[in-house]
């Protein structure tokens, strides 16, 4: 009997799990380590701005993952152990003989004096209520949505709820700016200059000005404090800095680094049977820049990890890789979305922005139902 312990339930997790569970033999166990009851998408978190029900209509409960023979454990984990493929998990050690860290970003909100005081922080779940409810209370004036730090998870998401807000406020005939800013020179790096500026462009004549240059330093009542000067507001919402899980760079798995640096292809750390996916990695691409963080490609490097363990348990030489390609759509109101598909290993990497279409909203909502399905059988 062999063990493959996953510390972390998200995209990436789920994926390997489950592509583990599909490929090992039934005496194999699989071990998913996840502290949180529920799963639910990154991309509800704007919808639960919007809408009451729209987070619990796309939670699922990882119990249902047991059903299908993984074995979760629901905690903490407080310690990693590399070079021993284990993680202490509320105090309980655990092993494996392979481990993939999963563990996703981590919020880094004190990182800006007055966040967690007067910022609204759009990517935190349990923030959704209350961020519905300033929105609805809204009556008009400046509406900021503010990226606080880079990297973040899903560059386009605070785009997107600027361009949903701006729907739902013409509904409601409230008149307001709106205005998104970022510490980055442009909106969407990885769509380069000429990418950025026809998406920038589509923002502003929508009404979204974006505001670019802008590393907010704190935040005051009525102001994001940016160096020198200050944006003033009416209603902040914002993306907090993020990091890698402070859990994970005590496992010297960062080496120092910011992220956990792993092969690009194989996803394998500088340990032994150790692997790393997801949004806890940086992987640097051919033109200095990093691969996005995206659901889409913790999951694809998850079932990559999946196979090559599964073969070399089985005395095969693993063959599957991430080929780092993927999809993301970014909602653009009026019931469309955009889509962004790239080749980011290609050299240059190819990203395109594919127009504003229904028919990308549909693919949105089925790239949730799917792999929900997926993954929980419902
Ligand atoms: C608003 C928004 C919209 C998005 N839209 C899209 C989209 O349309 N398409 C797309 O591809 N991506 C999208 N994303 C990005 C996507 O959600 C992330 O990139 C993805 O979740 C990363 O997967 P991961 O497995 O690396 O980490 P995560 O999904 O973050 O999973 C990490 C897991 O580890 C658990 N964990 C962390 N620390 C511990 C610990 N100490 N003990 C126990 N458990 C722990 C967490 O609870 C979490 O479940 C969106 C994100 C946001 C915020």
């Amino acid at each position: 009997m062999r063990r493959v312990l996953i510390l972390g339930g998200g995209f990436g997790g789920i994926a390997a799990a489950v592509g583990l569970r599909d490929r090992l033999e039934p005496a194999d166990e699989v071990v998913l380590v996840e502290r949180r009851p529920t799963f639910v998408m990154g991309l509800r978190k704007n919808w639960g701005l919007l809408d009451p029900g729209a987070i619990a209509a796309g939670e699922r409960p990882y119990s249902l993952l047991a059903e299908r023979g993984i074995t979760v454990v629901q905690g903490g984990i407080d310690a990693i152990h590399p070079a021993d493929r284990a993680a202490d998990v509320d105090g309980r050690r655990l092993t494996g003989d392979a481990l993939i860290v999963a563990l996703g970003a981590e919020q880094d909100v004190d990182r800006i004096p007055g966040f967690r005081e007067h910022v609204i922080n759009v990517y935190d779940r349990n923030q959704s209520d209350r961020g519905r409810a300033a929105i609805a209370a809204f009556r008009g004036g400046r509406l900021l949505i503010g990226i606080f730090g880079t990297p973040y998870p899903c560059p386009p998401a605070p785009f997107e709820l600027a361009l949903l807000l701006r729907d739902r406020l013409a509904e409601r005939g409230v008149d307001a700016t709106l205005q998104v800013f970022s510490p980055l020179p442009m909106s969407l790096p990885i769509l380069g200059q000429a990418g950025c500026s026809t998406f920038e462009l589509g923002l502003e004549l929508s009404g979204v000005e974006f505001l670019r240059e802008r590393q907010a330093t704190a935040v005051e009542p009525g102001a994001v404090v940016v160096g020198e000067s200050r944006l003033s507001y009416d209603l902040l919402l914002g993306v907090p800095p993020h990091r890698v899980p402070r859990v994970v760079a005590a496992s010297g798995l960062t080496d120092g680094g910011a992220w956990v640096k792993v092969d690009s292809r194989t996803l394998r750390t500088s340990f032994p049977g150790v692997y790393a996916i997801g949004d806890v990695t940086a992987v640097p691409l051919s033109n200095g820049q990093m691969l996005p963080k995206a659901g889409a490609f913790a999951q694809a490097e998850g079932e990559a990890v999946a196979s090559r363990i599964a073969d070399e348990f089985a005395g095969r030489e693993p063959s599957a890789t991430f080929a780092g390609e993927g999809t993301c759509f970014m909602e653009t109101g009026g019931g469309t979305a955009a889509m962004v598909t790239g080749r980011f290993y290609a050299d240059p990497p190819t990203v395109r922005l594919a127009d504003p279409a229904p028919e990308h909203l549909a693919a949105k909502h089925a790239f949730e139902g799917d792999r929900l399905r997926a993954w929980f059988g419902r």
